[in-house]
């Protein structure tokens, strides 16, 4: 057992040259931390779209590349700005890491120009220099700050295989370069890595998808054995529902690992769904925190959790499309599903709800990308009709003591009649609801009033 804690600070709490110094404040009150943090609010969206541009418009690229250079170059002068000491040798190695790094952009825009041609291998080495970026300077600026910060390269800790957008990690590998982090902390240093990028095994570089600093932070808190594992982002932990949305959901004290994941992967933005994995399967506590409120506990996510009410959690989906395929009367009711079940699995397709009937299949997903090719391959299989601009509402971890209160106050605060599909899980705890997207927010609110704002009683 060791006192490491790995702390995760996302693209807000990387933002500007003040949460700079509220995420040193933080790890400055652990006695071995060790930071892995996302790019700098909106670099990997500008990557991205420079990666775009650059195939018809190398100028425009350059333009957005410089933009990027130059907000870096703001954020670090006024970082510096705050401190008496000299920092002339800081300025520079700041100046020199982002020159480095914006050459290596600018290069991949060059060859983008080139070949006409932004390959997913190339977007990832694209998108990873906003990590590299933020987590090089922030090791820089920790120093003047007064920690014994020092920069590691995700490239050889976080090793993957292939699969360009969404790689997915090599444990043993991940588990042997770790030693490269935990000699750091032995020695009294904060090691700082960026999220969401690794290497595989022909050292280019990859990346864990959306929101993979989570997951990066979440590996490497497994890997070290750390006692904890803490992302700090801009809300006080997770809360009943996406307090964007709605007003009064409430930081939820301690959820437990499968409801986590299972919010995560039914909408809610604030964890990249595989993030848990790692630390449930070394019961590693997870904890969700705001850098803008360190006093606050957040949300404790463990392989238990107490429960406080009638549900934990609502969550939502847009851009939910129901594709019902009818079986012809020739094809019997099992190789007819089989035949459907094996087209969506050969395009990667996760879906989120089926209901079945003996002659046909409805199945709802958010939408793919590759919707007409899917729609006519199951067109081989059975007669299609589809139903877009769905909305997926889930509930998350109902207590198994009131089913019945629950989903009559649920069905009661649905107002209308526009509920296409119902899938409802006693087992999993578990209830999902798709009804169109215009009806989405409204119902959201109206359900989270009814199940946490109400007096509910938990007695049966
Ligand atoms: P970071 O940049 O730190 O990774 P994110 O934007 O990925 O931050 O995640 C934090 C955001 O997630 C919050 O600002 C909030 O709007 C959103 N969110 C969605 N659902 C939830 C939820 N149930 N609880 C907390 N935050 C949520
Ligand atoms: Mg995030």
């Amino acid at each position: 057992m060791n006192n490491i804690r790995v702390l995760k600070f996302g693209g807000t709490s990387m933002g500007d040259e003040n949460t700079w110094r509220k995420v040193l404040d933080i790890a400055a009150g652990y006695q071995q931390p060790v930071i892995v943090v996302s790019a700098t609010s909106n670099t990997t969206r500008q990557l991205l779209a420079a990666g775009e541009e650059a195939l018809n418009d190398l100028d425009k690229a350059l333009e957005t590349s410089q933009n990027i250079r130059s907000r870096h170059e703001v954020l670090i002068e006024r970082f510096l700005d705050q401190f008496d000491s000299n920092t002339t040798g800081s300025r520079q190695q700041c100046q020199d890491w982002i020159e480095k790094k914006i050459d290596e952009l600018e290069k991949h825009l060059h060859k983008i120009n080139e070949q006409v041609e932004f390959s997913d291998q190339r977007k990832d080495a694209v998108a990873s220099i906003g990590e590299q970026l933020s987590s090089g300077l922030l090791s820089i600026c920790g120093k003047v700050y007064g920690l014994e910060t020092t920069f590691i390269d995700a490239r050889d800790i976080i090793k993957t295989d292939s699969d360009f957008g969404q790689a997915n990690p090599d444990t043993e590998r991940i588990d042997q370069q770790s030693r490269r982090i935990r000699a750091k902390v032995e020695k009294g240093e904060i090691p700082v890595l960026g999220g969401y990028y690794g290497e595989n095994s022909d050292g280019q570089i990859t990346t864990l998808g959306f929101e993979g600093s989570d997951y990066t932070a979440s590996l490497v808190g497994a890997a070290l054995d750390s006692e904890a594992i803490e992302i700090w982002t801009d809300v006080s932990g997770i809360f009943t529902c996406d307090p964007r949305l709605v007003e009064d959901a409430v930081s939820i004290p301690e959820i437990s690992f499968r409801e986590a994941t299972e919010m995560a992967y039914f909408g809610a933005r604030v964890l990249h769904p595989s993030t848990l994995k790692p630390a449930a399967e070394k019961r590693i506590p997870v904890y969700v925190r705001n850098i803008f409120e360190p006093d606050h506990p957040g949300t404790k996510i463990y392989a238990t959790a107490d429960s406080n009410g009638p549900v934990r959690a609502l969550t939502f989906l847009e851009n939910v499309i129901i594709l019902t395929v009818n079986a012809p009367s020739t094809l019997m009711g099992y190789h007819f599903l089989s035949n459907v079940f094996a087209t969506l699995e050969r395009h990667h397709i996760t879906v989120d709800v089926v209901t079945t009937t003996e002659a046909s299949v409805s199945i709802a997903m958010e939408r793919p990308d590759k919707l007409d090719l899917i729609t006519r391959e199951l067109e081989d299989i059975g007669e299609v009709t589809s139903t877009e601009r769905q909305g997926l509402i889930s509930l998350i971890g109902f207590g198994l003591s009131n089913v019945d209160a629950i989903t009559s106050r649920v069905f009661s605060s649905i107002k209308g009649d526009p509920l296409s599909l119902i899938s409802f899980s006693r087992d999993k705890r578990n209830l999902n609801l798709i009804l169109p997207e215009n009806h989405l927010v409204e119902t959201v609110r109206s359900i989270h009033h009814s199940l946490f704002t109400k007096e509910f009683s938990t007695k049966p």
